[in-house]
């Protein structure tokens, strides 16, 4: 498919009283139209807020951005406002894991959704409603015409999340982007929701960057994966390799983390320690503090940090590690305590 976003040398910082916040530091990535690019980490990653610069969600007084984004052929990066208003309401969007930040509480559910057609087309009102009334159909919600006329109260969560997808690509944006969009819902309702993103991918031919801190999820749904940590890509590369070849030992921790479905999440193992600071990112690879395999190495894992780069065995796949044999350190120790 034709190339929709190319982010070249990210950073986004945040001056607070502490010192300056580092939440993204040096992240490339590129999707084209037709394909899923799943962006996991733990909280802190920089996940949120990359994707957040992308929509140009991020306070401008607040927020310092360098590098590149470039949105389906513009560079939003130092952008006026309104441009940015205008690229990203015409072909990006955005949904959140809580439905009710994206809805009024006090309107009906069908209007909100006609709002945001009307604010892009030159149609009468009935018009629009006709096309809400049409999109909560198309995300399966049943009695859609009925539906319309409720309030987002009067939803169930999963309901919600539908309405929410609904009014995200009311306007068939070229990328959608979807942050932690099944996270507060059953594991039920969580699959009937992936599920149908995939179904609507296919439809609209759209992109979609899904971000979320469950790889079960991506399993699911995703043509490449990005590992985040502290503000940088440390693992990229296909949904396959990533999820059955995985080459650095944070992807390795994430995978152990995930809960197997018969166990109810009974023996959820977790990555010991705690995210690093963005104020004072470690030395070196950021995951040094964290990391069971540093001996391996040496000196370097806190002194040097390791490029993101194709190492021995990939071919387009890259990793950001010091390790010299991580696919043998992966087969030979690590596979054996995911199953
Ligand atoms: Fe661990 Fe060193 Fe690799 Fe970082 S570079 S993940 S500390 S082995
Ligand atoms: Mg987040």
């Amino acid at each position: 498919g034709e190339r929709i976003l190319t982010v070249k040398d990210l950073t986004v910082q945040f001056p607070t009283a502490d010192g300056l916040v580092n939440a993204v530091n040096g992240l490339s990535y590129s999707l084209d139209m037709g394909k899923t690019l799943a962006i996991v980490g733990e909280s802190g990653s920089g996940k949120s807020v990359s994707s957040m610069a992308v929509m140009g969600l991020h306070d401008p007084q607040r927020t310092r951005i360098s590098g590149s984004i470039e949105l389906d052929g513009t560079e939003l990066v130092g952008a006026s406002p309104s441009l940015l208003r205008r690229v990203r309401s015409s072909t990006a969007s955005m949904i959140f894991q809580d439905p009710q930040s994206s809805f009024h509480p006090f309107k009906k559910i069908g209007p909100q959704i006609a709002e945001a057609y009307l604010a892009h087309h030159k149609v009468s009102k009935q018009v629009a409603m006709n096309r809400s009334v049409e999109m909560l159909d198309r995300v399966g919600i049943p009695n859609p015409g009925r539906r319309a006329k409720q309030y987002p109260h009067e939803f169930s969560g999963g309901m919600r999340q539908r309405a929410m997808i609904a009014l995200g690509l009311v306007n068939d944006p070229k990328l959608l982007i979807a942050d932690e969009p099944t996270t507060a819902l059953d594991v039920t309702v969580q699959a009937q929701i992936l599920d149908l993103l995939g179904d609507l991918q296919k439809e609209f031919g759209s992109a979609i960057v899904l971000i979320t801190h469950d790889l079960a999820v991506v399993a699911e749904v995703a043509d490449d994966v990005m590992v985040m940590y502290g503000g940088r890509a440390v693992e990229h590369g296909t949904a396959h390799e990533v999820l059955a070849n995985p080459r650095h030992p944070y992807t390795w921790g994430l995978l152990g983390s995930v809960p197997k479905l018969s166990s109810q999440g009974g023996n959820l193992r977790t990555i010991r320690g705690l995210p690093p600071s963005l104020i004072n990112l470690p030395t070196g690879c950021s995951f040094h503090p964290r990391c069971d395999f540093r001996d391996r190495v040496g000196e370097a894992c806190v002194t040097t940090l390791p490029e993101l780069a194709v190492r021995e065995g990939d071919t387009t796949r890259t990793s950001r590690c010091h390790l010299q044999n991580p696919a043998e350190i992966f087969e030979t120790e690590v596979a054996a305590t995911l199953e």
